[in-house]
């Protein structure tokens, strides 16, 4: 461990040169009355940065309880006392030109950044359509946090908020609704919770996890996974965003139109609300998505 001053690589590294590269994106939440940090799902992270690595033929020498053990390690030594984003990372590590996945050596990276929110408007959301498409599988697989692949969340994101949006809702190449630059999509029809199937072209996201866990144990709803149409988000009573950046964003409005009445919805403000007291460890139901820092 060295201080993030210190934690180079040289411009010459294959993950830096080609995007050779898989990360996660976890958090630690501060527990104010318990004086705690907390992990949030650390496993589920770890398994899909694995997952992630085994799609781009990476391997390295730490399983999903050796990556928590040095994640405690690191939010320790440094004493954490507020909420943190961790970013580990495997990369294709040697130097040199020659782009391919295989006869290159892994190496495993992790800092810590003290975090807060990632959208602002995180109650009121205006999000437009996309003119970009999501990645395909048989492109780059969307289902893994693959660090060349954010060239098209980056090409997203910038083109909605340059036209004065807060966010995008994007399309995958046969046209359905895949997820947004770096979250996934809800949208409340009839009651009804749905949200796009993995096989659609998203990352399968650790949020959109929890959500649809706490939406049927917590408010009864029916979640449905399934294809969603373009328009449909048109006429849905309610929608948010989930990531772990993100947290639970309400959008309010698509491309000028209102989401059901235009403010954010009971569900939605529900839901926030469990979400935000589970992660920080405030619900005993869930505390075995709680790691604690001691
Ligand atoms: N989709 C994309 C493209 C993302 O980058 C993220 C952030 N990791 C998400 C969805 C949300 O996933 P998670 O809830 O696991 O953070």
């Amino acid at each position: 461990m060295v201080p993030l001053s210190e934690a180079k690589i040289n411009i010459a590294t294959h993950g830096f040169l080609y995007g050779t590269a898989v990360f996660g994106g976890m958090r630690a939440y501060w527990n104010e009355e318990k004086k705690r940090l907390f992990v949030f799902r650390p496993y589920d992270h770890f398994k899909r940065l694995l997952n992630s690595g085994r799609m781009m033929a990476m391997t390295i020498p730490h399983d999903e309880e050796g990556l928590i053990q040095l994640t405690l390690d690191l939010l320790r030594m440094d004493n954490w006392q507020c909420d943190v984003y961790l970013r580990p990372t495997i990369y294709k590590a040697d130097m040199g030109i020659g782009v391919r996945l295989h006869d290159l050596k892994d190496e495993f990276c992790m800092f810590v950044l003290a975090f807060e929110k990632y959208v602002k408007n995180d109650t009121n959301a205006h999000v437009t359509v996309s003119s970009w498409r999501r990645i395909d599988d048989n492109v780059i697989p969307a289902r893994g946090k693959v660090s060349g692949a954010y060239a098209n969340s980056a090409l997203i994101k910038t083109d909605a908020n340059r036209a004065g949006f807060d966010e995008a809702i994007v399309l995958d190449n046969h046209g359905h609704v895949s997820e947004g630059s770096a979250m996934n999509l809800f949208m409340v029809r009839d009651g009804v919770l749905v949200t796009p199937p993995i096989t659609d072209n998203i990352l399968e996201g650790i949020t959109r996890r929890s959500i649809i866990e706490i939406a049927r144990r917590e408010l009864g709803l029916e979640v449905v996974e399934r294809s969603i149409d373009r328009t449909e988000v048109f006429i849905a009573e309610e929608m948010f965003m989930t990531g772990t950046a993100a947290q639970v964003v309400a959008i309010t409005k698509v491309d000028h139109r209102p989401v059901g009445i235009g403010a954010m919805g009971p569900i939605t403000t529900q839901l926030r609300a469990l979400f935000n007291d589970i992660v920080r460890a405030k619900n005993p139901k869930y505390s075995n998505w709680n790691v604690e820092v001691r």
